[in-house]
């Protein structure tokens, strides 16, 4: 009772990236894919995430 309710994204790497087990789960879609540019770079060597990735990353964002 009482209680407010958050929505959050999640977001899974390794729906991406196979083998990866790092997720992120943020307040927006936007704050998930600046996490996902900076572990991208980090964890995997890409220095800019193409589009076609940023659309793949988009499409397995679930609301939790
Ligand atoms: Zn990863």
């Amino acid at each position: 009772m009482g209680r407010r309710w958050v929505d959050m994204k999640r977001f899974a790497c390794g729906d991406v990236v196979p083998g990866c087990s790092t997720s992120f789960t943020c307040r927006t879609d936007d704050e998930i894919l600046a996490e996902v540019a900076r572990h991208a770079a980090d964890a995997h060597g890409l220095e800019a995430v193409p589009d076609d990735v940023v659309e793949a990353v988009k499409a397995k964002i679930v609301t939790v």
